[in-house]
């Protein structure tokens, strides 16, 4: 490296979101600032820019009618915080590596248009993160950018774990089980092995619980079993997303509503989740408010929580029995009261919630003596993209 400080930039492109973050490279690696936009396509979209250095955070309104026409006010915010001609590599997480790409990777010609082939795998992602990556290289056309793949962190799965019980031919087109949230679970299984490193080596599940939801199961380091399969629409109830459904639904609902691909696909990544099942809205503090007064609120929680419980049993029993529970992201970091009702009537498996320790939102939030170790891990998908670029590039 030529420059003193050599800088990272961090690109995470959701469906209506962008968050980036700009770190100073080396063996630890430091948070500059963070900057996040919300509400990308709709109007009165928001950016928050926290300097990490000094805590204070910056909200303003922007006009951001697509992810591209961010980047703009993104970089401008983040100008102040760093020289961005410092900036020696880009980040990117992109949610689907598909067939070809099972590792992070530096991007290329021939990646982009594999990730242009496979963009009906994923419309609401890999269109915006592939146009993220062209803006950039324009940018910043010297500088590497990386491209860090949700699903890379599953390539351990065993084959019986990715196999889509369909024709064979869908299979050699790429049509299985990859699993997704790979950066958030790669982040966690660093800092449990940090914090406890036996409890890493041991029969782990991550459960990441924020608007989009799944869970891991994790063996010595490596993961066996996921929620979520060919695409982030499947697995645990979502804010907005359905999770998985009866496959004969999509024809039902093709011959009684003659409803087309597009409008299915809106309706259970859009509509569907606890939106759907609420009337009401997506975000769960909302319906924990109301759940006292709307059946519909109270039912969409409770099927949330019956179906994350379930999925804890069913990936208990691909690890062969559990010996740490870790709950993270927004709904699994911040709601002792969603913990509690997941893990009620657990205690066959040994999962057993200390109610203080889970109200006051402690690191270990399991009874003493318990056979599984329940923790709350903040995650960091973008210390993660960082981290994966430096150890690329750094040297
Ligand atoms: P994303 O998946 O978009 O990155 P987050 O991980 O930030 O989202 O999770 C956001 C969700 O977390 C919100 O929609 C909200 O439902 C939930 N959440 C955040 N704080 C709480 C809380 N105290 N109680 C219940 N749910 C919460």
């Amino acid at each position: 490296m030529d420059t003193k400080e050599p800088l990272i930039l961090t690109m995470n492109g959701g469906s209506s979101s962008l968050k980036s973050s700009l770190y100073v490279g080396g063996s630890q690696l430091k948070c500059l600032a963070t900057a996040s936009i919300e509400r990308i396509g709709t109007t009165g979209s928001t950016m928050i820019m926290t300097d990490r250095t000094t805590g204070k955070n910056e909200k303003r309104a922007v006009n951001a009618p697509t992810h591209g026409a961010c980047v703009e006010p993104l970089m401008d915010s983040l100008k102040d915080k760093g020289n961005l001609g410092d900036i020696v590599a880009v980040g990117h997480r992109v949610v689907h590596g598909g067939p070809a790409y099972r590792t992070h990777a530096r991007v290329t010609m021939d990646m982009l248009t594999e990730l242009r082939r496979i963009g009906p795998y994923d419309p609401e992602h890999l269109p915006v993160e592939i146009d993220l990556i062209e803006e950039f290289g324009r940018r910043f056309p010297s500088a590497p950018q990386v491209a860090c793949f949700d699903t890379a962190f599953h390539r351990t799965m065993p084959r019986i774990a990715q196999i889509l019980p369909i024709p064979r031919r869908y299979a050699e087109m790429g049509v299985q089980r990859y699993g997704f949230h790979g950066l958030s679970y790669a982040f966690l299984m660093n800092e449990l092995t940090r914090i406890a490193p036996d409890k890493g080596e041991g029969r782990v599940i991550l459960a990441h619980l924020g608007n989009g939801a799944s869970m891991a199961a994790v063996s010595k380091g490596q993961s066996v079993e996921t929620t979520m399969g060919f695409t982030p629409t499947s697995g645990l109830p979502m804010s907005r997303r359905s999770g998985d459904l009866d496959p004969g639904l999509v024809a039902y609902l093709a011959r009684t509503e003659r409803m087309d691909a597009e409008r299915f696909h809106a309706m259970v990544n859009k509509e569907s989740g606890l939106l759907g099942m609420s009337e009401y809205s997506s975000d769960l503090r909302d319906l924990l408010e109301r759940e006292s007064l709307d059946s519909r609120a109270a039912e969409a929680v409770e099927v949330f929580c019956y179906q994350a419980r379930k999925w804890i049993g069913a990936l208990a029993a691909a690890l062969g029995g559990l010996d740490t529970l870790v709950f993270s992201a927004g709904i699994g970091e911040h709601s002792p009261v969603i913990r509690a009702r997941i893990c009620a009537g657990l205690g066959f498996l040994g999962v057993e919630i200390d109610a203080a320790r889970n109200e006051a939102n402690a690191r270990m939030i399991s009874r003493d003596g318990c056979r599984v170790t329940i923790m709350v891990i903040p995650t960091d998908e973008e210390q993660e993209i960082a981290r994966t670029v430096w150890a690329m590039i750094g040297s």
